[in-house]
């Protein structure tokens, strides 16, 4: 640990085909003590039907597994991934497809339910250019999500396109979220940078930044407390992508060097604010 308290990264992909094991010791040694694991696409699971989702989270849950083997305490988040939709939708037709990925939120809801998984992740909207119907689509699988992680009081880690392709984009989420009577703090848009620190912008939506120097800077310089994360993607093919597994603890321990970090600080960060939002423990 550094300095005593706990080092979490509130967003990090671990893979079977992947470095897995390596990347959660690589960021156990620099003073990474806690995981979110999140849900991803993995590349040798063909998704035809709801079994093939349903063995892809249970591989979420099993690397999530390993890395508290490793000594990390991790949760996982499963969900079907928002960007598969239309690839889905060329191969099983446009229907069928929302009717899978329906299915695969059910499949998580009850991953969550039985305990398996702290949350539904990652969720959303599609970041690339798609059919104004399969954004349709997407908003309706989310108002599902909301209205049941409101029953089950869970978490939700979003994935959208970004704030800057959409500006309209967080008050869509916000309706979005009110409608179905949950609660903003527990909606977490991830991938978010130094634009969405402020509460005007993220409108009460949990935050997750990446962890760069120049974000960590101006929310250090600011009075908020919001997630840090890597989004590792664990893809052999693309190492290090989309940072590091090491860089939420080094970049902790960068702040405390430039003075921009004191003790009570990191407890809001990585103690409070995960509290509030996912409901986790991490000074345990
Ligand atoms: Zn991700």
């Amino acid at each position: 640990m550094i300095e005593g308290l706990p080092v979490l990264d509130s967003h990090i992909h671990l893979d079977p085909m992947g470095s897995n094991r390596h990347a959660v010791r690589r960021f156990r040694d620099c003073g990474g003590t806690h995981l979110i694991v999140v849900h991803k696409p993995y590349h040798h699971i063909n998704i035809h039907g709801i079994g093939d989702y349903i063995s892809s989270f249970e591989t979420t849950v099993g690397m999530c597994e390993m890395a508290g083997k490793e000594g990390v305490k991790s949760w996982c988040v499963v969900g079907p991934y928002p960007g598969e939709l239309p690839m889905l939708a060329r191969t099983l037709g446009f229907e069928a497809a929302v009717d899978l990925q329906d299915k695969a939120v059910d499949a998580a809801i009850n991953m969550v339910r039985e305990n398996k998984a702290l949350g539904i992740g990652e969720v959303g909207r599609v970041h690339f250019k798609v059919e104004d119907r399969v954004q349709e689509a997407c908003d309706d699988l989310l108002h599902h999500i909301f209205r049941e992680a409101r029953g089950l009081d869970c978490p939700v880690v979003l994935h959208t396109e970004s704030y800057h392709s959409n500006p309209e984009l967080m008050r869509h989420l916000a309706r979005m979220i009110d409608k179905a009577g949950f609660s903003r703090k527990r909606v977490v848009k991830h991938y978010s940078g130094p634009d969405l620190i402020e509460p005007k912008d993220n409108l009460g939506i949990s935050i997750s930044l990446q962890c760069r120097k120049v974000t960590l800077r101006q929310l250090l310089g600011s009075d908020q407390v919001h997630l840090l994360e890597t989004d590792f993607i664990d893809d052999l093919d693309r190492p290090n992508v989309v940072m590091p597994p090491e860089t939420v603890p080094k970049k902790v321990q960068w702040a405390y060097g430039q003075g921009l970090l004191d003790h009570e600080r990191h407890a809001r960060l990585m103690i409070e604010q995960p509290r509030s939002v996912l409901n986790i423990e991490t000074d345990e």
